[in-house]
């Protein structure tokens, strides 16, 4: 068994009560490291280093702080491979993902910030020839940065980097679920010598961990990734303290493919964003509306090549569908494929959990999943199943498809796939989700607002958007 630690003040600890609970690898069912239950006395202790940390980080130059997060990704990237394997191994995703996506845009994202910050301006107003007013963007001080497993180490370092670039210090926790990436991130900073206190990792569950970085009195801003119920919560725990708060949540994203669209363009992606990561993104199409004049055409199509996706070991190179991130996960998804069929829904591919031989005959695995036949408005169309399981429906008419694609609680993103400007631009605009992508899928350009609408986010992340997130305006106004 590995043995993951907290981080905190520069040095890899244990919890102060001793507590540890067990992490598994999802494509073998069996347990492989085991990682502190941290409580508020450890918080406490790391918001201690943080703020004996924070007037050094803070008042570092910004180039000074953009090297050591440049020092941190070429650390990574020197050594991706094994970042890579780490990832694959603690989340179930294929190796071939890992590798990707999940290493190169943690990487990319501490590159992003470091460079950010070095772009930066304040603005200034001058109201009249003698009085001028300048803002101030300075850190906010100590913030929260809570992530989910789905995406460990890049979803990790969305939030951290940003943070540490404008000179805030940190307490980082990761899901207990996928704590091995954090740890890694731990060593290297021991390793390359990041002042101690300036980024501190704790590890533990929502509670009482995650719970105690949300009620610190000193921890002043929480961004937070996860879901929708969960940022729920941290929003009622924090809204009495006045705290900042990001809130990046659940999903239930459309896929609208119409009759104009580039037709193998549009089912390659449609794939893609179905069952990527075994449906495990956020981002995720899993509702696929395709007009009715393909729609036969698609669907036939599309259980072709769907049928062909087979899940394997993530560690084989050539695997495309890994492990399901855990037991209890694998039987949330049947659940949903039972309740789909209660709802008269038509399982058209998969629906069956598979077992896969060898070293992973105890893992979690689930057939790719296609449903057709359920109305927009059942439970299956209208709650985050967070697995490799699409639901697919013929439309008519343009408008149809809108309100059909806005009918549920969640806005986060949607894809448009056609060849009609016109249309794209129309029905971007009348789409309630925070990102639209037209002909593509999971593109992302760092500079751009990334978040949810509706219960799918609050705030914004990414780019200049990030940077204000983790800073405090001050305006100073002058009489010349
Ligand atoms: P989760 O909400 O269960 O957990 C997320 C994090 O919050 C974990 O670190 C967890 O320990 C912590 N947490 C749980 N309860 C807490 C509490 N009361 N106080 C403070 N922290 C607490 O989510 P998950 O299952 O890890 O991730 C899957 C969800 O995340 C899905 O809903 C998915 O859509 C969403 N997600 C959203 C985005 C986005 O950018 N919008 C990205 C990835 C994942």
């Amino acid at each position: 068994m590995e043995i993951i630690q907290n981080y905190i003040d520069g040095a890899l600890i244990t919890s102060k009560s001793g507590n540890v609970m067990p992490t598994e690898e999802p494509a073998t069912g069996s347990e492989y490291a085991s990682l502190p239950v941290s409580e508020p006395s450890d918080i406490d202790v790391a918001v201690i280093a943080a703020k004996k940390a924070f007037q050094g980080w803070a008042g570092l130059s910004s180039a000074d702080r953009s090297q050591w997060l440049l020092k941190i990704a070429q650390a990574i990237e020197d050594d991706r491979d094994r970042w890579a394997s780490a990832e694959s191994k603690d989340t179930g995703k294929p190796l071939a993902l890992a590798r990707s996506l999940d290493i190169p845009r943690a990487v990319a994202n501490f590159r992003f910030f470091a460079n950010a910050v070095l772009h930066t301006a304040s603005q200034a107003h001058h109201t009249s020839p003698t009085i001028l007013n300048y803002t101030n963007r300075n850190p906010i001080g100590i913030v929260g940065c809570i992530s989910p497993w789905n995406l460990p180490l890049y979803l990790l370092s969305w939030k951290i980097a940003p943070a540490l670039a404008t000179g805030n210090c940190v307490i980082a926790k990761p899901s207990e679920i996928t704590p091995m990436t954090a740890h890694m991130l731990s060593q290297l900073c021991i390793e390359i010598g990041l002042p101690p206190g300036v980024l501190n990792i704790v590890h533990g569950p929502g509670d009482p961990t995650g719970q105690a970085i949300v009620d610190h009195p000193d921890i002043t801003a929480i961004s937070f990734t996860g879901g929708t119920q969960t940022g729920r919560n941290i929003a009622s725990n924090a809204a009495p303290l006045f705290k900042k708060l990001s809130l990046e949540m659940g999903g239930k994203n459309p896929n609208i493919v119409f009759q104009d669209c580039d037709f193998e363009d549009a089912l390659k992606h449609t794939i893609r964003s179905g069952f990527a990561n075994q449906g495990q993104i956020c981002l995720c199409g899993s509702r696929v509306f395709v007009q009715q004049e393909i729609y036969q055409r698609f669907k036939k199509a599309l259980v072709d090549q769907v049928g062909w996706l087979k899940p394997a070991d993530p560690a084989d190179a050539e695997t495309k569908m890994g492990a399901i991130i855990s037991k209890e996960h694998l039987q949330k998804i049947e659940s949903y494929i039972a309740l789909a069929k209660h709802e008269g829904g038509k399982i058209i591919v998969g629906g069956e959990r598979i077992q896969v031989k060898g070293r992973c005959q105890h893992g979690y695995f689930m057939q790719p999943t296609i449903i057709e036949g359920l109305h927009h408005n059942c439970r299956t169309n209208q709650e985050e199943i967070f697995g490799p399981v699409i639901t697919l429906a013929p439309f008519k008419y343009e408008q149809e498809v809108i309100e059909w694609s806005n009918s549920v609680e969640y806005g986060l993103s949607a894809s448009i796939w056609t060849k009609n400007l016109s249309r794209a631009h129309r029905v971007a605009s009348l789409l309630k989700n925070g990102v639209v992508w037209v002909n593509c899928w999971l593109i992302r350009d760092l500079r751009t607002p990334f978040g949810g609408m509706k219960q799918s986010g609050v705030g914004r992340e990414g780019g200049e958007e990030a940077l204000r997130f983790f800073t405090k305006a001050q305006n100073v106004c002058i009489q010349l």
